[in-house]
Order: C-alpha cells, then sequence, then structure tokens
C-alpha cells in the first residue's frame, strides 16, 4: 500500500495508512526522491531502449544522492548531486538537453530551499551557467539575494568561479527537433498565423514540456531541502519564466511540514503555488503528504487545466509523488522503504 501511494495510485494515495506502515524502522530516517519530468509517457510510446536509458538515469542520481545522506552528508549535497547527475544527461530538459527557446537559444531556470533554515535560492533566464542548481545554492549560500536573473545571474556566477559554458553547450539534436515540431504546430494551429504570439500560450502539448528534473532529500540532522531545475518549456517566448525558479511554486521546503519539487505548465503551478500550498495544507489543515498532494494536483490543479505532478517528502521519511498526467520519470530511495523507480501511471 505504502509503495503504490508512494506512486500516486489514486486507489492506494489517499489511505492515511499507507504512509505509517514504513514509519517506524529508523529513528533517524535518510530519504532522497526525484522526478525527470512529466507529461505524456505511456508505455506504448517508449521504446525498451529508452526506458532502459531513463531507468538507469535515476537510478544513478538516486543512488549519488542517497550515498551522501548514508555517509552523513546534508541533503542540500544530495539534492545538488543528485540533481547535477540529471543535468550532465541529455536525456533530462535540464542542463546538457535544455530545450529550446523559440529563437533557439537555451534560457535555463532553478531553485533549490532549505526547509530547517528556510533559506533560498534561485535562477531565471541563465544560458552560460553549465549548472544552474549550483548557482542556485551559491545564490542561496553567498548572496544577500534570494532569486538572480539573466546577465546578472551569470556575473554573479563568473565571480563565484562556477563552470561557464557557450551556450550552444545545451545543444542537442533531439530537443532541435521538438522546436521544430514545436513551431510547425503552432503555426498550423494559429488562426492569424503568427506562432510568435500564440507560442506563449500553447503549452497543453505535453510533448513541448518534459523532462525538467528535482530533487528533495532528509538528512541524518532533519533537514528537508528541495531542488528544481530546467530548461522550461520548447517555444518559450522572449524571457518566460516558469515556476521552477519561484519558491513555493515549484519548489518548496520546510522541516515542519514537507519538501515539495514540481514539474509541469509552470504557468498553473504558479498560479496555484503548488509547491507551498501542498506543505500548507500539511501544516495547518494536519493533512498526511499524500493527501495534500492528490487534492492539489488532482482536485485544484488538474480542474483548472494544470497538468503535471511533484515529488513529496516529509520530515518522517514518508514520500508521495502524484500527478495527473499519463507518466512522470520519478524514484525513492530511503532508509524505511528501500529503492524504487517509476515512468508510467502504472
Ligand atoms: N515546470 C517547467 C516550466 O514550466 C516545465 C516542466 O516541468 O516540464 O518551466
Amino acid at each position: 500500500m505504502a509503495l503504490a501511494a508512494a506512486f500516486g495510485l489514486t486507489a492506494c494515495s489517499d489511505s492515511p495508512e499507507a504512509e505509517s506502515t514504513t514509519s517506524d524502522f529508523s529513528a533517524t530516517p535518510i530519504a532522497i526522491v526525484i522526478h525527470g519530468g512529466a507529461g505524456t509517457i505511456t508505455r506504448e510510446s517508449m521504446s525498451a531502449e529508452g526506458e532502459a536509458q531513463f531507468n538507469a538515469a535515476l537510478e544513478l542520481a538516486l543512488d549519488i544522492g542517497y550515498e551522501i545522506l548514508e555517509e552523513g552528508g546534508s541533503s542540500t549535497d544530495a539534492v545538488i548531486a543528485a540533481i547535477q547527475s540529471m543535468e550532465d544527461n541529455p536525456l533530462f530538459n535540464a542542463g546538457k538537453g535544455a530545450v529550446y527557446t523559440y529563437e533557439g537559444g537555451h534560457e535555463l531556470d532553478a531553485s533549490i530551499m532549505h526547509g530547517g533554515t528556510r533559506n533560498a535560492g534561485a535562477v531565471a533566464g541563465v544560458g552560460r551557467v553549465k549548472s544552474p542548481i549550483e548557482l542556485a545554492r551559491s545564490v542561496m549560500e553567498n548572496s544577500r539575494h534570494v532569486m538572480l536573473s539573466g546577465v546578472g545571474a551569470e556575473q554573479f556566477a563568473r565571480e563565484q568561479g562556477l563552470t561557464m559554458v557557450h551556450n550552444s553547450y545545451f545543444n542537442t539534436e533531439h530537443r532541435f527537433e521538438q522546436l521544430q515540431n514545436a513551431i510547425r504546430n503552432l503555426q498550423s494551429n494559429s488562426e492569424n498565423n503568427d506562432a510568435r504570439v500564440i507560442a506563449a500560450t500553447e503549452h497543453t502539448n505535453p510533448m513541448f514540456n518534459m523532462g525538467t528534473v528535482g530533487a528533495v532529500a532528509l538528512d541524518i540532522e532533519g533537514n528537508l531541502v528541495a531542488g528544481t531545475s530546467t530548461g522550461g518549456m520548447t517555444a518559450k517566448q522572449y524571457g518566460r519564466v516558469g515556476d521552477s525558479p519561484i519558491i513555493g511554486a515549484g519548489t518548496w521546503a520546510d522541516n515542519a511540514s514537507c519538501a515539495v519539487s514540481a514539474t509541469g505548465h509552470g504557468e498553473y503551478f504558479i498560479r496555484y503555488h503548488v509547491a507551498a500550498d501542498i506543505c500548507n495544507r500539511v501544516k495547518y489543515l494536519g493533512e498526511t503528504i499524500t493527501e495534500a498532494g492528490e487534492q492539489v494536483i488532482h482536485e485544484t490543479l488538474l480542474p483548472a487545466g494544470g497538468t503535471g505532478g511533484v515529488i513529496i517528502l516529509d520530515a518522517a521519511g514518508n514520500v508521495s509523488m502524484p500527478f495527473n498526467t499519463e507518466g512522470m520519470y520519478r524514484g525513492y530511495k530511503t532508509s524505511k522503504a528501500g529503492k524504487e523507480i517509476a515512468i508510467y501511471r502504472e
């Protein structure tokens, strides 16, 4: 039951007992949960090779993050390491492999939040920093600010000695093809044939929005940390920023409730303040993370037209991963419940 609930299966995920059944194996649980994006990911549309590649990439990220926690490392280090392994993998829409903007470049967003200190760092619209999540961490730890954007964020990255790259470093053939398809799609759907005008609103085709990565972790000190990194949405217009770098929308952590990283149609996640809303339901209404996640993802977001999902972790090491799309690349590794990786709804 706990496993099914964690994997977002509606029949089980609203069962609070599902969470408590795995609660008492360890007095000081450690855990990491990751996602690699949500969308129309079906068994039928996935090749055996593709499935194996995604499973391997998710497993690697989980193992890297968990090893840090197991050795007594911090949840911040675990989240950063897990996300960086996915940023470096062209399969995901983050770092290398980020989607293209309408103009044919890459503008990346990332954020991180510490649930103990409530400190946070975020970057938006950066195109020359190899690891946007590392830059978000530097903003959190080494600046007076929470969010930096564009050229200013890149200047800060240089000052911090982070690895800088040319924007073309993020290029990949499959994302370029996706851009061409998106532009064709936008043009054929446009009454006035002005694709630039409708590019910002035509996000419902899931082809446009898969592969954002995120991680939430709980360390031996009981600290929850959440992080998210993305290239945003294919064919996004000039300067568009999604939910991933918005603290409270795409990323949230509070030791008193939970840690959340989101993936999906960012405009909705911003308007519904999804990540913080889930944790606030836990905090103020006393809901379990499973109840809160189900409510927000299925009962609030979906009727409004918002598609996507979240990973949620609480301070007891309970995991929930609800989504309202056909699939979400996801997995967890915890001291209480072991390791699981999944892609499809069932
Ligand atoms: N949430 C991201 C954004 O809107 C996209 C995604 O998660 O696929 O930029």
